[in-house]
């Protein structure tokens, strides 16, 4: 149970309407309910980049694969909707939207067609390099150095703040989730000269970050993103939008939130520069 000095919100979760997540939406109310949190949001998975496989493109409905749509995607509103009825706690519905240079009609619809609470803008994809996938990220290391492949990323983090879709950009290094294993330390400064010109436009368009503390269950020693970033963004006058375990079961709700809370509750108020 964390204690009740601040009311602690998740606000990244992936239910099982996520292809790559275990537990229902009342599986995950119960979870959060337990480690006393006040407030979560339901960030189911909108990915449609045709690069992607047909899988990952895919949204789970009644244990069924269907590929995302905007029609298909009511089924997750609906079911949010049922549990901010029955569950005692704040329950918001957002989306972790993927972006890629050509998505923006589509999310413009889907955000027209529900009221979506939250939405979280995140990068995947960098042209045809999968930064979720191990095996894309290996083939990435023999073509692409790494300051390309930052450069790139950064690039289109930028293009989807100034899209105007977004609230808030979802783990902004998450290259080096896997990216750390063949690339090695130097990803962990590669943002240096490259992150700044997105900050700009997150602070322009008003678009804030998350901690996302799952880099911890991936095995990296900080969250997503590292202390370095979050002191630059601080600097460069981005704002923390909200602390999220993006879990894809139960267990990972909240997951390591004490130490979380701290960097942004505690850290940001003092350290108006
Ligand atoms: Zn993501
Ligand atoms: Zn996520």
């Amino acid at each position: 149970m964390f204690s009740d000095d601040v009311a602690l919100a998740d606000y990244h979760i992936h239910p099982d309407f996520s292809v790559d997540a275990e537990g229902s939406i009342e599986d995950f109310c119960l979870a959060a309910r337990e480690k006393g949190l006040s407030e979560i949001c339901f960030t189911t998975h909108y990915d449609t980049n045709p690069i992607d496989s047909e899988w990952g493109r895919s949204i789970r409905i009644d244990g069924e694969l269907k590929l995302n749509s905007v029609v298909n995607f009511g089924h997750y509103v609906r079911a949010v909707e049922t549990a901010q009825k029955e569950s005692p706690m704040v329950v918001k519905c957002g989306v972790e939207a993927g972006y890629y240079p050509g998505c923006e009609d589509e999310i413009e619809k889907l955000i027209e067609t529900y009221p979506l609470e939250y939405k979280l803008g995140a990068v995947h994809e960098v042209g045809d390099i999968c930064i979720c996938n191990e095996e894309s990220i290996k083939r990435a290391y023999g073509d692409i150095p790494l300051e390309k492949l930052v450069e790139d990323y950064f690039g289109l983090v930028k293009q989807m703040v100034e899209s105007g879709l977004f609230d808030t950009v979802a783990h902004i290094d998450m290259y080096k989730w896997h990216g750390l294993k063949y690339y090695g330390d130097e990803i962990l400064t590669g943002h240096r000269g490259r992150i700044e010109p997105a900050f700009e436009a997150m602070v322009k368009h008003d678009v804030g970050m998350e901690i996302n503390t799952a880099a911890l269950r991936k095995g990296h020693t900080e969250y997503y993103p590292t202390m370095e970033i979050v002191n630059s963004a601080r600097k460069a006058g981005v704002r923390i939008a909200s602390i999220g375990s993006d879990a894809h079961r139960p267990s990972e709700v909240a997951y390591d939130f004490e130490v979380a809370k701290m960097i942004a509750y505690d850290l940001f108020p003092y350290c108006n520069e």
